[in-house]
């Protein structure tokens, strides 16, 4: 069968001297592996169109039974590579990507992570604080595959927490009010509260202004952290992010 998708390049890597393997995640059909054969003569120009982050048009043949697919065309739709200098904006792009790459199971499809990553890669170059579009596109993606904790209301008395501080068990993944919170439980402010309950509920367009503090950056820069760490197998801090710590 043959068939048409927008995709995004995750990642690539050597499948011969002349052919590769890229990892897509496609709008319609979920994150799939595709050999590409002959990219690497220098005749075929179309190598540049496999840059990571690049979104792409591709026609592949599709095998189902199969878990590798062939591609028959690419067509490169948009790159980042505009605010390539941006160090910091660059190495929160790749971390976006792995991310991706780490939490979406092959052929799983869902609309929403790529239309997700498509409008945060726009988003990415015109914001104020590119943490806290990351830390929403984060946000976001853990809703999306089911493993954002709920923070409405506290476990154990019941108290909504919508402007509040709370505490939060980091293996249930229960929320307690400030009260109720007991040790070893991770901590979050009244003011990461409020941000965070925002970057779960308003639409990513509407963080462009966004800028978060030093403390609500590290508090839930760490919350993120740790939900992935609990839920996505084989998940570390992405390594572009260890990069810019270097650089800093
Ligand atoms: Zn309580």
């Amino acid at each position: 069968m043959i068939l048409k998708d927008y995709a995004v390049v995750l990642k690539t890597f050597d499948y011969s001297e002349s052919s590769i393997i890229a990892v897509f995640l496609t709008r319609k059909h979920g994150k799939i592996r595709v050999l590409a054969k002959g990219v690497k003569r220098k005749k075929s120009g179309v190598s540049a169109s496999f840059m990571t982050g690049n979104i792409c048009e591709i026609v592949f043949y599709s095998n189902v039974g199969r878990d590798l697919q062939i591609l028959k065309e690419i067509d490169c739709r948009s790159s980042f590579s505009d605010v390539g200098k941006d160090l910091k904006r660059l190495s929160i792009f790749q971390a976006a990507l792995e991310l991706v790459d780490r939490s979406v199971i092959e052929q799983e499809t869902d609309e929403g992570i790529f239309n997700l990553i498509e409008t945060f890669f726009a988003l990415l170059p015109l914001v104020d604080d590119p943490w806290a579009a990351f830390f929403t596109f984060e946000t976001k993606l853990l809703k999306l595959i089911g493993f954002f904790p709920s923070i409405l209301k506290c476990d154990k008395c019941g108290k909504t927490l919508a402007g509040e501080g709370f505490g939060i068990n980091s293996s249930s993944w229960c929320a307690r009010c400030e009260k109720c919170v007991t040790e070893g439980m991770i901590l979050i402010s009244v003011s990461a509260s409020s941000i965070l309950i925002d970057m779960e509920n308003r639409p990513m367009n509407d963080i462009v202004d966004l800028r978060l503090d030093r403390k609500d950056r590290r508090e839930i820069g760490r919350f993120l952290h740790e939900i992935f760490r609990a839920h996505v197998e084989g998940y570390k801090l992405p390594s572009s992010l260890g990069l810019l710590k270097g650089v800093n």
